[in-house]
């Protein structure tokens, strides 16, 4: 059967765009339906522009610390518009970039929601376009639990574009949205508060990453508080809102936050007209090779709930283009030793097992811990320690894992990333020479096991 195209892609987001574009680029006939904006989540309520506010904030932690190096500052004044203005200058500027990407390298790019006719067949604005293979790339939402007044409550879709910076503000979660955006609000000047359901924030991250960052957070004035979730949000006479926790305390704020976690976008996708099915979480279920349980359709990214973090839906798309196009390229996507950054202020670096988890697995586990105080606050009165710590195979010296909480972790920890990829043991760790003086030489010239 002669179809309309080899891959017919639906959601124009980060694995969308990459599996488009390759198969594009490998000859391919493509099409990709985009409903709502160019680049997706992570271009635009995302990745990007909540990075784009972490900078924003941190700008107060250096303005905080050029006293120490000779600075006399006028008054500083922040003015939310002209940051959330500017972001969206940029936003714009990439939702064109992507434009241009796509139309460039040859893919048909249709503006509307993409419905599923049939295993081979999508209708996007009442056309209906036929496809060899379709490729779901919807992405997520956010999801707030249903309580009265979660209406009152606002997601990271709606903060980046708040008209005011709220004075006071409830965030809600305890993953890393929430962890994210409470720096942000706090560093940005707002009154915030962060509330989380169970013991310590951001689970499955390392023990000590999770007491370390709360240690740091609660240094900058955030208000912590766990074991506490909210039954209830009621709008006040004076426009405020009052958020009634379930032990019966009452929390008033300009606004709540709430960082949940993320639904897999299915709203009338009509899989119900194809062999598609979901997996116990709800997810897109798929194979090994993003293949769904119809054999023409496929899925990537956070739409089928794996990994949620961009490059790992641009190396799903990748891996999908050259499966189809270009099989002799193929290769699979390696799910070990991703690492990942948490932009909270300071921002968390990690990559590879926690040492929870290389204990579980049945390692005999030495620790390498080491905490100390950034050469940079030297000359600040500032108090705030790094954190940096190696999981190691005490039968193999294989490095399991690093973790880092401390300036630039992000930064920092790709290149570790690498190191472990490569398998790389503690004595070759030992062995690297320092970039002196800097943070990240700590890294290999930790001696003493602390545990
Ligand atoms: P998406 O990028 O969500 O793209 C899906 C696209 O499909 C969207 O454009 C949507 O409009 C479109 N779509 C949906 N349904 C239809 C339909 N029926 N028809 C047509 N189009 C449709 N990850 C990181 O790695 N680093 C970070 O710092 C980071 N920060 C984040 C911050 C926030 C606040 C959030 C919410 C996420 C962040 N992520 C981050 C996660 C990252 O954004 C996602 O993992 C990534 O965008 C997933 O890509 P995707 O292609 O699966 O889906
Ligand atoms: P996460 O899944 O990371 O965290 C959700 C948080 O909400 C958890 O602390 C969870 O608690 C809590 N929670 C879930 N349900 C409820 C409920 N009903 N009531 C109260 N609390 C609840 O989701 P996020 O929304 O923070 O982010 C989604 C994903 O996006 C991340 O997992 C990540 O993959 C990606 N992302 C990546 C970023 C990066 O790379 N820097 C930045 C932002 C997002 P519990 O732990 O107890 O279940």
């Amino acid at each position: 059967m002669a179809y309309d195209f080899d891959l017919f892609v639906i959601g124009a987001g980060s694995g969308g765009v990459r599996a488009a574009r390759f198969a594009a680029g490998f000859g391919a006939k493509v099409a990709v339906a985009e409903s709502r904006y160019l680049g997706g989540t992570c271009v635009n309520v995302g990745c990007v522009p909540k990075k784009l506010l972490v900078y924003g904030a941190h700008v107060a932690d250096e303005l905080e610390q050029a006293a120490g190096f000779g600075w006399t500052l006028e008054e500083g004044h922040f003015d939310w518009g002209t940051l959330i203005a500017n972001k969206n200058r940029e936003i714009e500027r990439l939702n064109a970039i992507y434009r241009n990407l796509l139309v460039n390298s040859g893919v048909t790019l249709l503006q509307g929601h993409a419905r599923l006719t049939g295993a081979n067949e999508v209708e996007v604005e009442g056309q209906r376009y036929t496809a060899k293979h379709i490729l779901i790339a919807t992405g997520g939402w956010p999801q707030v639990p249903d309580i009265p007044g979660k209406e009152l409550a606002i997601t990271s879709n709606e903060a980046f574009y708040l008209k005011d910076l709220p004075r006071r503000v409830l965030v809600v979660g305890g993953g890393y949205i929430a962890v994210e955006f409470a720096g942000i609000f706090q560093g940005l000047g707002a009154d915030t508060t962060l509330l989380y359901r169970g013991d310590l924030f951001l689970r499955g991250f390392d023990g000590s990453v999770r007491t370390h960052l709360k240690e740091e957070l609660e240094k900058r004035g955030l208000n912590l508080q766990f074991n506490a979730d909210i039954q209830r949000i009621d709008k006040l006479e004076d426009g405020s809102l009052k958020a009634t926790l379930k032990d019966g305390s009452e929390l008033v704020a300009d606004c709540v936050f709430y960082a949940t976690g993320r639904r897999p976008m299915l709203d009338n996708l009509g899989l119900e007209n194809t062999g598609v099915e979901l997996d116990a979480r709800g997810y897109i279920r798929v194979d090994a090779q993003y293949q769904t349980t119809a054999p023409s359709i496929l899925a990537i990214g956070d739409v089928i709930g794996r990994v949620q973090l961009t490059p790992v839906a641009l190396a799903e798309g990748m891996a999908v283009a050259r499966r189809l196009f270009k099989p002799e390229q193929y290769r699979p996507v390696d799910y070990q030793n991703i690492p990942t950054a948490v932009f909270s202020q300071p921002p968390i670096g990690t990559v590879g097992l926690t040492e929870e988890q290389a204990l579980e697995a049945g390692h005999k586990v030495q620790v390498f811990e080491s905490r100390f105080r950034a050469m940079k606050l030297t000359l600040t009165d500032i108090q705030e320690k790094t954190l940096m710590k190696l999981v190691v195979d005490a039968d193999t010296d294989k490095v399991l894992g690093c973790h880092m909480v401390g300036p630039d972790a992000g930064e920092i920890i790709q290149g570790l990333g690498i190191a472990l990829k490569a398998g790389a043991t503690k004595q070759q760790f030992d062995e690297t020479i320092g970039v002196h003086p800097t943070a990240a030489e700590e890294f290999v010239t930790m001696r003493t096991v602390t545990r």
